[in-house]
């Protein structure tokens, strides 16, 4: 017997009536969105938005992606489920910690408990990084499925829920630079929906073309048009189908292309003397032909006596480039952070500057001729909110009357939305 609710961080969630399948555009920014609109090459998104829903959202600062991914499945801010980035310092034993492990996420995630419910939920990631978290206390013994395009070859019943799925998707594997990472996600969710029809489905993709490709270029509007196609097949199984990202996407070069980037640990270093402080990009992760680890946030630590949170916070506040830089609590409060966690100051970079740690530390080699395009600032947490049906005057009057946060998603595809059976 199904239960008529599912509760997960304060919010009851009804049994959905049809499949919910939540989307997060990996740097989606909405600039891709309007510029696909305009050259009429998104035509599924562009129906969405017409005869369902479709606002601005804020997603969570840090714009990045594990911040946000957590948030989107869990519908609640880092100082709940407590994944801040990608990476922080563990001031115990000096090393920098990567927060992709299941430990780190604190609490129930909707889709576990939807799953403990007894809803079919299924989760597909582009890199696996995000998988364990994603599929933290799925039971996958059950019928729910957890795995990433990047290891689609190797996905086991005991450790994915599924197997084969090269031959039941229909495509090769795909190279971690491409878009058919993202494109495999999309159809192997296609292919679920038809098979198995899951309650539940989160799809995150990857933002390797957003990275690389501003709006409008060619290979930007290539990848629009066939996710958009994925889109509409999606809806057209009969899926409720939501849309967002986890952050938007900002050049951060000079006019002449080359990387606008402050070397953060450098000017500390400087003035406060080397292995006084400790700048962590929490951008990182393996896969830094992207942005070369640079991003719009850094955190710093204090560890030599030396620099205060005073001290560092009256250094380089006014430089160019820079948009704020706070003290732990203030930040915390301000976005929603778990303190124990953050650093002692968090600097926030402008709109088209990227921060970063010693110049030395980031191989920039790899981003070769292309501009420098990240994300991680409050200037990319404006997100697209994109539903396929309309949604009841209760929700419709809550996103008008208050800031419209992209943790809400999955209550608002599946409790907002008006749909028949
Ligand atoms: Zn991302
Ligand atoms: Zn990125």
């Amino acid at each position: 017997m199904n239960s008529p609710f599912v509760t997960v961080s304060g919010v009851a969630y009804r049994w959905p009536i049809r499949p919910v399948v939540v989307v997060c555009i990996d740097g989606g920014d909405p600039a891709y969105i309007e510029r696909g609109l305009r050259d009429g090459i998104i035509p599924n998104i562009a129906r969405f938005m017409r005869e369902g829903f479709s606002a601005i959202a804020e997603g969570v600062v840090p714009s990045f992606t594990c911040p946000n991914n957590i948030s989107l499945i869990t519908g609640a801010p880092p100082s709940v489920h407590g994944i801040s980035g990608n990476y922080y310092l563990d001031i115990a034993t000096g090393e920098a910690v990567v927060m992709t492990g299941p430990e780190l996420l604190r609490g129930r995630t909707i889709l576990a408990e939807f799953a403990a419910a007894g809803a079919k939920v299924v989760s597909i990631t582009a890199k696996d990084k995000l998988r364990q978290q994603l599929g933290k206390d799925l039971d996958l013994t059950r019928g729910n499925i957890s795995f990433s395009s990047e290891k689609a070859d190797r996905c086991t019943l005991r450790e994915n829920g599924i197997e084969n799925v090269l031959e039941r998707v229909g495509m090769p594997l795909p190279d971690m630079y491409s878009m058919e990472l993202s494109l495999f996600v999309l159809e192997a969710g296609i292919r679920l929906l038809e098979s198995d029809r899951p309650d539940l489905m989160f799809l995150s993709l990857t933002d390797y073309i957003q990275h690389k490709h501003v709006p409008g270029d060619p290979v930007a509007d290539d990848f629009y048009r066939r996710i958009d196609e994925k889109f509409g097949r999606l809806a057209g199984l009969g899926a409720v189908v939501a849309l967002t990202a986890d952050h938007g996407m900002n050049d951060k070069s000079t006019p002449d292309g080359k990387p606008n980037v402050i070397y953060l640990q450098d000017i500390l270093d400087r003035e406060f003397g080397a292995g006084d402080t400790r700048v962590i990009c929490p951008i990182t992760d393996a896969f830094v032909k992207h942005h070369g680890a640079l991003g719009g946030f850094v955190r710093v630590w204090c560890l030599g006596g030396k620099a205060t949170p005073a001290a560092i916070i009256d250094r380089i506040a006014h430089l160019p480039g820079i948009a704020a830089a706070l003290d732990r609590e203030t930040v915390c409060q301000l976005y929603d952070l778990p303190a124990d966690r953050e650093g002692d100051v968090a600097v926030i970079g402008e709109t088209d500057a990227g921060i970063g740690a010693a110049a030395a530390e980031h191989d920039l080699s790899s981003l070769g001729d292309a501009r420098l395009r990240s994300h991680g600032g409050a200037a990319e947490a404006r997100v697209p909110f994109i539903l396929s049906h309309p949604l009841r005057e209760e929700y419709r009057q809550r996103a008008a009357d208050a800031p419209l946060k992209s943790y809400r998603i999955f209550d608002y595809a599946i409790n907002g939305v008006e749909v028949g059976p």
